[in-house]
């Protein structure tokens, strides 16, 4: 990828720690849960409250949803981000939340740590342009229709406006296959951390949209090499006002995330073999 320059993995492989309130995304495996929306203060505030109390490390919740059908929820907006800052407040978590609309970056940017770009804006390069100049960290999710290419060079586009805390977010393409609700491409993940010193996480709620599915394709993606983990988590799912079918509850997230940490702890365990093997 020649087209690649302040993206480009660099030639000593040192790779980019993207540090968010003391949080450093590149160290370890760092996990963002929340609602997939802020729907009200006592849902955000439960949540957020058992999200940190099973080890998240970072609160989502969108205040803008870009839906499918203009008639659907589009989200909280302000009174949102709003509650999202209580959130914040009373846990400690730092918050994500997606921005939409390039008219918005500096105010919503006062409410979040992280600005996420969603799937459907990946190329919405004025978008780009202005989260660039925000200097704030960046979540930017793969568009579902996006070459792992087009998605570096979307990076490279914040990273040339001076910003370099660009988080990605692989969250399923669409292919031909429907039985899942995108194919989640967890080779993108080994891709993106050869091609890039960027931080890669993975979206394993929207990449499958189905929950027995979230647990094995994030222990699998902590496999890959993945820096973090975005999981949907709702204190009542089936009464959520957007993507109800693939929310975990509270139980199932702290029950995923016993698993998750041993897997963690087995990555550092190979890790440390190989590079006792390379001293050898
Ligand atoms: C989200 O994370 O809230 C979201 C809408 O995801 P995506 O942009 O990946 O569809
Ligand atoms: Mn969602």
């Amino acid at each position: 990828m020649n087209n690649l320059k302040l993206v480009a993995a660099r030639p000593e492989g040192k790779r980019t720690v993207v540090d968010v309130l003391g949080i450093k995304v590149g160290e370890g495996l760092t996990i963002i849960a929340g609602p997939c929306s802020v729907e009200s203060e006592d849902q955000t505030m439960r949540t957020a409250v058992a999200v940190k109390e099973a080890g998240a490390t970072m609160l989502r919740g969108g205040a803008f949803k870009p839906r499918t059908s203009p008639y659907a929820f589009q989200g909280m907006g302000l009174k949102g981000l709003k509650i999202l800052d209580k959130a914040r407040r009373e846990t400690g978590l730092p918050i994500v939340t997606e921005v939409i609309d390039t008219r918005d970056v500096s105010w919503v940017g006062e409410y979040a740590d992280v600005l996420q770009i969603g799937a459907r804006n990946m190329q919405n390069f004025s978008l780009l342009r202005e989260v660039g100049k925000s200097g704030k960290a960046i979540l930017l999710k793969r568009g579902m229709y996006s070459t792992i290419e087009e998605w570096l060079n979307c990076a490279e586009y914040i990273l040339a406006e001076g910003n370099e805390r660009v988080i990605l977010c692989e969250r399923g393409i669409r292919t031909f296959e429907t039985y899942t609700r995108n194919t989640l491409d967890l080779s993108a993940v080994c891709a993106a951390r050869a091609e890039s010193h960027l931080p890669v996480m993975v979206d394993p709620s929207h990449g499958t949209g189905i929950k027995s599915m979230i647990e094995p394709m994030s222990l699998a993606a902590i496999m890959a090499g993945v820096d973090g983990l975005e999981i949907e988590v709702h204190v009542n799912p089936q009464a959520a006002l957007s993507d109800k079918d693939q929310q975990l509850t509270p139980a199932e997230f702290l029950g995923m995330m016993k698993r998750l940490r041993a897997a963690v702890a087995f990555r550092e365990e190979l890790a440390a073999e190989a590079a006792g093997r390379g001293q050898a």
